[in-house]
């Protein structure tokens, strides 16, 4: 289970549309945590290609992601767990969009868009609209618990160019 709660109904601090026409830096810690949709993309094991610096993304995840029902499963504690995660800030969005799919919320809103059609914050937390839109990693990927190092090179994917 995901120690995660991926959007959270009971809130009544979060304004219907709360995102729209804001800047990355304008949100309270509660609506900049809503605004995640839990896709899981930032959290696949990345691959740099030391000659060029080019990205390549795997279809395996972080060691902390719940690779069956989706969200990180140490997210309060991430930092201990998974010392390399990145925490998400204005400044890591700002200073490296390309860990991020273009899907992703904090990427749209730090260009000036809405959210995506299916993101569930448009359909009062349902996530059936951005499972059918495929945008979730879970049930997709295997843990890098589970693959060796000298696997990954076989598991890179074009995950982000795929997205709708
Ligand atoms: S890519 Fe963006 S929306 Fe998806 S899990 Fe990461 S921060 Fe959340
Ligand atoms: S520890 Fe960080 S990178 Fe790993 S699943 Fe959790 S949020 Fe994603």
């Amino acid at each position: 289970m995901s120690e995660k709660p991926l959007w959270r109904p009971d809130s009544g601090a979060l304004r219907p549309d709360f995102w729209f026409d804001r800047r990355l830096d304008d949100f309270s810690t509660e609506e900049w945590e809503a605004l995640c949709d839990g896709c899981g993309q930032c959290c696949l094991v990345k691959l740099i290609d030391e000659d060029d610096e080019r990205l390549y993304i795997t279809d395996v995840a972080c060691r902390g992601y719940d690779c069956a029902n989706g969200g990180c499963a140490v997210y309060e504690r991430r930092k201990s767990v998974v010392p390399e995660c990145i925490v998400l800030t204005p400044e890591t969005v700002r200073e490296s969009p390309h860990l991020f799919p273009p899907t992703c919320a904090y990427i749209r809103i730090g260009q000036g868009q809405n959210l995506p059609e299916w993101h569930p914050l448009r359909h009062a937390g349902d996530r059936g609209p951005m499972q059918a839109a495929g945008v979730t990693i879970a049930g997709k990927v295997a843990s890098e618990t589970d693959v060796a190092d000298s696997e990954l090179e076989d598991r890179i994917r074009p995950w982000f160019s795929d997205l709708p």
